[in-house]
């Protein structure tokens, strides 16, 4: 695609849902094939605690999980389970030869370190790709590893919808390590759906303003409601905006309503390419670690010997 956008290529949305439902298809057709080959899938969630919002998605998981033919567990743990206590969970699925991927919801309440909890998940079950190996990993370009699925699936959302990165600016908005910095990661790379040039601003950036102006392709992952506004970019700029935020609106029945990070109704009209909050990469996000925990399971097949049809990762 081109980056200055005729009248006619500007506001597209680019549906996550959609997109979303046809990896999740897609899955379902592979995951039936290995069944054949014996092997199904499997994903353990840990959930400690009772934050409401961990509870939806880890709800969401496991329902995407069953639907698509795989195997889906959760183990619920309360909020004063000890970091021993919740090591020993990890060390029994690790184990476990029904389970191919592991993910430990976070946050984890305070009295546990979560550096501690995701380094002592198996690498070849971190469907999550938090652990340093599948950090280390994803740096150097080996393809063995896995990606975080929120990054993961913005890169996916940009090749399903034919946006070339190659040699292209690309500003991320945000480096946490969970999204701005493994999107740094995908994006660098000497590959398909990659190559771009990518610069990563954060609160000390002096001119933020100065490096979304001049980018092609801007993903926004801040957690700041509306923080992108429309003379932040240029004509027919590809928008992804990460950003789940809650903010109040009393006309809504909850009384708050999910915003992005971007002003979307002041950028829409001049980029070539906008995601929605929601139902923009929202929805990527699960079907990625399904993704994930399918190349797991082949892989964990292949190094036994057994039948293997879906090593590679991912797209890129
Ligand atoms: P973090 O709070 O960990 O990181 C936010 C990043 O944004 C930091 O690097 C911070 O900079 C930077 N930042 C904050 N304010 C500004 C600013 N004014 N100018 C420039 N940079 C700024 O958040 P996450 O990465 O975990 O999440 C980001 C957003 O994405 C959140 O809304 C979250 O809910 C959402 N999210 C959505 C997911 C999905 O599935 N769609 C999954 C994960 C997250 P600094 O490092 O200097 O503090």
């Amino acid at each position: 695609m081109r980056a200055e956008g005729t009248e006619q290529e500007l506001g597209r949305i680019i549906d996550g849902q959609a997109i979303a439902r046809s990896i999740r298809d897609e899955l379902a057709v592979e995951v039936a094939a290995l069944a054949e080959g014996g092997i199904v899938p499997g994903l353990a969630v840990i959930l400690v605690g009772d934050d409401p919002a961990s509870a939806v998605y880890v709800a969401s998981k496991e329902r995407a999980c069953r639907e698509a033919g795989m195997h889906g567990v959760t183990i619920k743990l309360p909020a004063e389970t000890t970091q021993q206590a919740l090591l020993e969970h990890v060390h029994a699925l690790n184990a476990d030869p029904a389970i191919h991927g592991i993910l430990v919801q976070m946050p984890l309440p305070r009295h546990i370190q979560s550096d501690a909890i995701i380094r002592a998940i198996d690498p070849r079950k971190d469907v999550d790709g938090f652990h340093p190996i599948n950090v280390g990993k994803l740096l150097i370009g080996e393809r063995d590893g896995f990606a975080p699925c929120t990054p993961a699936g913005v890169q996916e959302l940009l090749a399903r919808c034919g946006v070339e990165t190659a040699g292209k600016e690309c500003v991320i908005v945000g480096r946490s390590n969970i999204v701005g910095k493994p999107m740094m990661s995908l994006l660098v790379q000497d590959a398909r759906w990659a190559n771009a040039t990518v610069t990563v601003c954060h609160r000390h950036t002096k001119d933020l303003a100065a490096h979304t102006r001049r980018a092609d392709i801007v993903i926004a992952a801040t957690g700041r409601p509306g923080l992108l506004t429309a003379d932040m970019v240029k004509r027919g700029v590809v928008v992804i905006d990460v950003g789940i935020n809650r903010v109040e609106d009393a006309a809504h029945a909850k009384g708050y309503r999910i915003v992005g990070d971007v002003d979307f109704e002041s950028v829409r009209p001049v980029a070539s390419w906008i995601t929605p909050v929601p139902k923009g990469v929202g929805p990527m996000t699960i079907a990625m670690l399904m993704k994930n925990t399918v190349r797991a399971a082949t892989l964990i097949a292949a190094a036994r010997g057994e039948t293997c049809s879906f090593a590679g990762r991912g797209i890129a």
